[in-house]
């Protein structure tokens, strides 16, 4: 039987990024969902998050939730989006949830959240940089803007013990060493080394793992979590990345796994 008493809880649903483990899904890709302070909330639910979320062990119930926050408009964050307003709601039946989410993902000739939705949530709110929002019994803070090619913000959630921030896909920036001073830290880390620019005409706008090193040694948190992880990344064994870290910084290093919980209270 599945059983976890733990009163504040992150789960990865998913934990691929880019385009080749999304669509390959060599992991999981459906989010990562919240419970802090008794309130339940999604964070990017990519391609399977209802699927996930229902075989989870125990299972996460849609209709719990509170909210669902959208870093960015990229499928892999914001593919299940609709699915999971309808699941949430009940089929559209019961009013429910706040929709938190840039406003290129709803304001767009390509909106990704269906316009029929809207109704049936109890409010859509647009995110701006550096901004403090109040979400059920939860405050959280966005970040200053990504550069991640479209409007994409992360987050910081300040609860009564301690803080959890998520730096989201972005190309590395100094300003993230100060905003995102918390006491456990999830990042997502697509590359491993800088080799890979060589293959790519593109500017890869994500955090390759050396500078990885460089946030945690900064922010020093309690727990970092690596998650969103690339074909780069996997090859590498984000286990033995996370081990390495560990072993560099002295601070608790986890690679994240597809349907692994964290009980928050443990450090915080
Ligand atoms: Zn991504
Ligand atoms: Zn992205």
């Amino acid at each position: 039987m599945c059983v976890n008493s733990a009163k504040s809880t992150i789960k990865f649903l998913g934990t691929a990024g880019a385009r080749f483990v999304v669509t390959k899904q060599l992991r999981a890709s459906g989010g990562i969902w919240f419970t802090l302070e008794g309130t339940e909330f999604l964070v990017d639910p990519g391609p399977g998050t209802l699927v996930n979320a229902l075989a989870a062990c125990p299972k996460k119930n849609p209709a719990n939730l509170s909210g669902i926050l959208l870093s960015h408009r990229h499928l892999d964050h914001s593919n299940d989006l609709n699915i999971m307003v309808e699941a949430m709601t009940e089929g559209g039946r019961v009013k429910r949830g706040e929709i938190f989410l840039p406003e290129d993902a709803l304001n767009n000739k390509d909106p990704i959240f269906f316009s029929y939705l809207h109704k049936t949530v109890k409010s859509i709110n647009v995110l701006h940089e550096k901004h403090t929002y109040q979400f059920q019994n939860l405050t959280f803070e966005t970040s200053p803007l990504h550069d991640h090619g479209t409007k994409t913000y992360g987050f910081k959630f300040i609860t009564s013990s301690g803080t959890i921030a998520h730096i989201t896909d972005t190309k590395y920036f100094e300003e993230m060493l100060t905003f995102y001073k918390a006491d456990i830290l999830i990042i997502n880390v697509v590359c491993c080394d800088y080799s890979i620019k060589k293959n790519n005409i593109e500017e890869i706008k994500h955090i390759f793992f050396p500078e990885v090193i460089k946030i945690v040694e900064e922010v020093r948190p309690k727990l970092a979590i690596l998650t969103h992880f690339g074909l780069n990344m996997l090859s590498e064994n984000p286990n033995k990345k996370a081990a390495e870290l560990t072993k560099k910084t002295g601070i608790t290093v986890i690679a994240a796994e597809d349907g692994m919980e964290i009980n928050v209270d443990a450090y915080l």
